[in-house]
């Protein structure tokens, strides 16, 4: 006989989708007496209950569909006492292998009648938590998904970072002492991934779509269920809602984690009716915060806070939690073990940020010393590997007083997105951003042009590189704005308008050999061996190798004109290898922002005030800054400034300005409304200003309609300087002085044209 999925469940009693909303998001109540007490009050108070309860056990022929909940048999006591019932048969699924444990089902909530941990009570969080005691499933060597739900609702419940992580290490030294196979999909179902992040596989089902697979299996109507979304704000909570309060006729067999995980990855892969079929025939065999979670998964949003280094942490810990299982009695590492925590946490994400793949990673943990990892999983072209970065510095000094004697390089920074560029053995090309996203889609200009810069056969390569716009005509480098105009997915090379060239400044990998642990000058010498350049695109990173103070600030000049952002400077001999994930002190960054690019200072008049907070109470924490425009007899707003002073100064300038504090603005002040100062001021003092440099603002009015009809322009990190005791405010910087000061930097000088001339001019500033 063929029943329809549909028939295996029965919504408990006649409760009306009407029932009373809740006014908040409600916990969720488990293995509580109280949950028990109110499911078995609903149960026997229900009249259908009583129908349907059977003396004789009664078997279902299974549905249709494989992935629908199978055979089940449920046995009733005679007394119309809470049904006792086996778990679902099925003699394909490993569960129903179970001995004959008996459970006493009471609704959703059971417990074992031995007395041993179960699935309702499993609570990784617990002091007393044994690895392998509390591993409910041992004897059947499959994850359940409820343990892995479970530990995603006490995670949720946690406010430590510390605890969460612990709890999860909990979970994780089960699996791995318990049902190992798991912990690749557990892992992956804890930061919500199908599959290695690079590879892009997402879920993100649409949230109507669940809705419908929702109603379908509760039989709730749509618009209850959106409402309730609608008040609760979690579709996760109303689909358990819907679930825990619906009475089930038949218990489905219970899901388990490689399944779960197997079904996820098929949704993802899916479209259409299809996609919300398989959602619901996982969806009609989730008990209790199943729900919840695997409805999340599908969203997209676990929300339970655990991100991929508290994961790593977590995995580390299991890790020594289950080499000490003899030594500590509860799941409490002791103080003993901290260093090795520390050692293996390292050694677990080094290995990953080369290889982060946990399909390599996790069956390597698992079989081999965790000292061996990073042999076992190494870098590999296809793999994307976490950049190094460089640290900030606020001047030349600095990065002689860092670098002292060692030998030295100067690179110019580059303002475009950072490329790390993989050709496998295959000649496969993939081009991965600073996050490790796969960018390889966005740009197949490029993978059409990669054989043109290599200078020999090249079997396999990784470099390290920024993408920049580049103007073809004028051949020169234009601004990130331009960049970021560029389509993300499914480029079309006939259809690109923003050509791009490449500025090469590393090579970490060549035909094989990994070059991280070689010094720079090393790898630079094999990355000139092997390749060339090609104007336009494919160019090295315009680089000085000098210790001279002097020609290091010309440099720095020079990197601005060439329309860089100023310089990267780098160890080349000593203390120079590839150093994976970190922001290193072997790479400073000398930004023209950090320094007094803008030779010119500004003088510039005070016309209010922000109140301070903090450190600043009491006195004005910032100002409001105008430029005079003689022929418009006006103040012009040009920047909110709260840099540069010292305490005595804000005292000193707080005192002063109160004097002159005015009810309400000028007629004759220019400013936008979004920069109402909490007090105005009369235009009684000049301050000198520095700043980094000059942009066009759609909020700031000074200059407006000189260099553009309806933006003014703006200062990008003012700093305060000094009082200009000696200027009145009529002498202030002149709107024509600053519409100058803009157009003269370079980058605006060199790309006049391109500004002003084509269509992507609005996305520039
Ligand atoms: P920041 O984003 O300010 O931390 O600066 C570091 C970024 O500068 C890197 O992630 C690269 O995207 C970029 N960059 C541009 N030119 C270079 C270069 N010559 N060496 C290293 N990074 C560079």
């Amino acid at each position: 006989m063929q029943k329809s999925i549909t028939s295996f469940f029965k919504r408990k009693s006649d409760v009306p989708d009407e029932s009373p909303e809740p006014k908040k998001a409600p916990k969720i109540k488990t293995e509580t007496e109280d949950t028990k007490k109110l499911l078995i009050k609903t149960e026997d108070e229900s009249p259908k209950a009583k129908i349907k309860a059977k003396p004789e056990p009664m078997t279902v022929d299974p549905p249709e569909s494989p992935d629908a909940p199978k055979s089940v048999k449920v046995e009733k006591d005679t007394e119309n006492k809470p049904a006792a019932a086996n778990d679902a048969k099925n003699e394909s699924d490993t569960e129903n292998k179970e001995a004959d444990r008996k459970v006493t089902t009471i609704g959703l909530v059971s417990t074992s009648k031995d007395g041993k941990e179960d699935a309702e009570n499993y609570d990784p969080s617990k002091d007393s938590y044994h690895p392998l005691k509390n591993a409910y499933w041992a004897s059947k060597k499959v994850t359940p998904y409820l343990a892995l739900a479970r530990t995603f609702q006490v995670i949720e419940e946690t406010k430590g970072r510390l605890k969460m992580i612990d709890t999860l290490s909990n979970y994780f030294c089960s699996v791995m002492l318990v049902s190992p196979s798991d912990l690749v999909p557990s892992v992956y179902l804890s930061i919500n991934q199908l599959a290695p992040a690079y590879e892009g596989l997402e879920l993100g089902v649409a949230e109507t779509t669940l809705m419908k697979a929702i109603c379908k299996a509760t039989g709730r109507n749509l618009a209850h269920i959106k409402s309730q979304t609608q008040l609760i704000g979690d579709l996760g909570i109303v689909a358990e809602q819907s679930r825990v309060s619906q009475r089930m006729m038949f218990q489905p067999a219970p899901l388990n984690i490689r399944d779960v995980f197997r079904k996820l990855r098929e949704i993802a892969k899916i479209s259409g009716q299809s996609k919300m079929d398989l959602v619901y025939n996982v969806f009609v065999s989730c008990r209790s915060s199943e729900a919840r979670f695997f409805i999340r998964s599908l969203i997209g949003k676990l929300r339970i806070g655990i991100a991929e280094q508290s994961l790593l942490t977590a995995l580390a810990i299991a890790l020594v939690k289950k080499n000490h299982i003899g030594d500590c009695k509860a799941s409490k590492v002791p103080e003993a073990y901290k260093d090795e925590i520390a050692e293996t946490t390292l050694l677990l994400k080094t290995a990953y940020s080369q290889c982060p793949n946990y399909d390599i990673i996790i069956p390597a943990i698992l079989e081999y010393d965790i000292k061996e990892l990073q042999e076992r999983c190494p870098m590999h072209p296809g793999m994307p590997l976490r950049p190094m970065l460089a640290q900030p510095t606020k001047g030349v000094h600095e990065v002689f007083e860092r670098f002292g004697g060692m030998h030295i390089t100067c690179e110019w920074k580059y303002d475009g997105e950072r490329a790390q560029i993989h050709c496998n053995e295959k000649g496969e090309i993939s081009i991965f951003s600073r996050n490790s996203e796969n960018n390889t889609a966005k740009y197949p200009d490029l993978i059409a042009r990669s054989k043109n810069f290599l200078k020999c056969p090249v079997e396999s390569y990784i470099i390290d590189s920024e993408i920049v716009a580049w103007d073809v005509e004028r051949k020169q480098i234009l601004p990130f704005q331009v960049l970021s105009t560029r389509k993300r997915k499914n480029v079309d090379i006939e259809e690109i308008k923003v050509q791009v060239c490449v500025y090469i400044f590393d090579l970490l990998y060549i035909n094989g050999t990994a070059l991280v642990t070689k010094p720079l000058s090393e790898r630079r010498k094999l990355l000139n061996e092997h390749f060339q350049e090609v104007e336009g695109e494919w160019q090295f990173a315009t680089a000085l190798n000098t210790n001279d103070i002097d020609e290091v600030q010309q440099f720095l000049e020079e990197s601005v004109k060439g329309n860089c952002e100023g310089l990267m400077v780098k160890t080349l001999d000593q203390e120079a290898t590839y150093e994976i994930a970190k922001r290193s002190r072997n790479w400073l960054k000398l930004k023209k922002d950090y320094i007094s690019n803008v030779g010119d200072s500004l003088d510039l008049v005070v016309i209010g005030g922000y109140k301070g907070k903090g450190k600043r109470t009491g006195t004005y924490g910032g100002f409001l800054l105008a430029c005079y425009d003689t022929e418009n007899e006006e103040y012009q707003t040009i920047c909110k400034i709260g840099t540069g002073f010292t305490d005595e100064d804000l005292q000193t300038h707080s005192e002063f300005l109160g004097k002159h504090v005015i009810s309400s603005a000028k007629s004759y002040y220019r400013y936008d409304s979004s920069l109402e100062p909490d007090h105005w001021f009369e235009p009684v003092q000049v301050w000198e200003i520095k700043c980094a440099d000059l942009s066009l603002s759609p909020i700031h009015r000074a200059a407006i309609g000189i260099v553009d009809g309806e933006r003014g322009i703006s200062l990008r990190f003012p700093r305060f300087i000094r009082i200009r005791d000696d200027k009145n405010s009529e002498n202030a910087t002149d709107a024509n002085q600053v519409a100058h000061m803009y157009q003269s930097q370079d980058l605006v000088k060199n790309n006049q044209k391109t500004l002003t001339q084509t269509d992507l001019e609005d996305e520039f500033y």
